[in-house]
């Protein structure tokens, strides 16, 4: 399979740090269970402000302890330049060579003077370049259906430039469940000069309630139908999976098909529905 880029397409899984010392060994259950596929790497999500420092660090180590390939997610809302330079260095020691930057979101009803020294996710990308040179390969957020904080889709496609512009490398999406939202925003994003791959990222659906509560909250549309055939499943979480696969299965392959660069699964720290989607996919073949 080759990328309209022509690099080798990336597939990834993303986890967030847990929050008990238990959640911790069951991550490690898991992500060997994910490693045996062969990934290109695991990111590890960082709370804006540092709300999951610890968690983000202890995750990250371990996974590099078992010298397997991780990019750290930094959010820069909320630090101050030397709090996100040591961070760096931190990550450049431990032979980390890629980092998912990102702005982040200040919990709510916090002033925006509480900012800190960074205000978007360019500025930061750009910190990194000025700090670390291109040791880093720099990831940065895309968003098919537009972010839900900018005022227009031209304008957020003209910051998602300037990410770019700032030496991002490549992209990764916010999930969404209309492939048409991707090929048209990567056709907008070409039509802006932007070359870099801009890889998918999948939500597998596991549990309707959480998944709309998320959706509301990031701008992310679950189609009518699909709303509908899953408020119809109830209480039946067997059903809601066994669809809730079928959707995103055909999704990513319609994805592949057009000539997505990759995936990366939002695992949610749970390896059986990622690995389903994998397998079928026939991705380890
Ligand atoms: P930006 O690219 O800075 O954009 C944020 C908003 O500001 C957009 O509406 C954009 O249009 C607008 N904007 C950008 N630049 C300017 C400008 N110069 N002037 C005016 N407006 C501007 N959050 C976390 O806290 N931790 C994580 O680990 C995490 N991981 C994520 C991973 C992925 C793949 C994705 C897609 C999102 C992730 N998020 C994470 C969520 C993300 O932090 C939020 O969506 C946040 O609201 C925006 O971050 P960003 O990096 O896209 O911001």
């Amino acid at each position: 399979m080759s990328s309209p880029t022509g690099s080798k397409p990336s597939f990834s899984f993303e986890l967030f740090p847990p929050k008990t010392p238990e959640g911790m060994e069951k991550l490690k259950t898991t992500i060997a269970e994910l490693n045996a596929v062969g990934p290109e790497y695991f990111s590890v999500t960082y709370g804006a402000g540092g709300s999951t420092r610890d968690g983000t660090f202890e995750t990250v180590a371990w996974l590099r302890g078992q010298g397997i390939d991780t990019a750290p997610h930094l959010a820069c809302i909320g630090s101050n330049p030397d709090e996100v330079r040591a961070i760096l260095a931190r990550y450049q020691t431990q032979g980390i060579h890629r980092i998912v930057a990102l702005r982040g979101d200040l919990p709510s009803g916090t002033g925006t003077g509480t900012a800190g020294a960074f205000r978007y996710a360019n500025e930061l990308v750009e910190f990194i370049r000025a700090e670390r040179g291109t040791h880093f390969h720099i990831e940065v957020a895309a968003y098919p259906e537009y972010h839900p904080q900018s005022p227009n889709p031209t304008q957020d496609m003209q910051h998602f430039k300037r990410k770019v512009q700032a030496g991002a490398d490549s992209a990764i999406t916010q999930y969404f469940y209309n492939a048409d939202a991707y090929f048209g925003f990567i056709d907008n994003a070409r039509a802006q000069g932007i070359a870099i791959p801009i890889i998918p990222g999948i939500m597998p659906i596991t549990n309707y309630t959480q998944l709309a509560r998320f959706s509301d909250a990031c701008g992310a549309e679950i189609p009518r139908w699909a709303r509908r055939r899953l408020e119809g499943c109830g209480d039946d979480l067997d059903a809601v999976r066994a669809f809730g696969h079928e959707v995103v299965l055909r999704l990513c392959r319609n994805l592949l098909t057009g000539g997505a660069p990759g995936l990366h699964f939002y695992t949610m720290n749970q390896s059986g529905p990622t690995l389903r989607l994998w397998n079928d996919l026939g991705l380890s073949d």
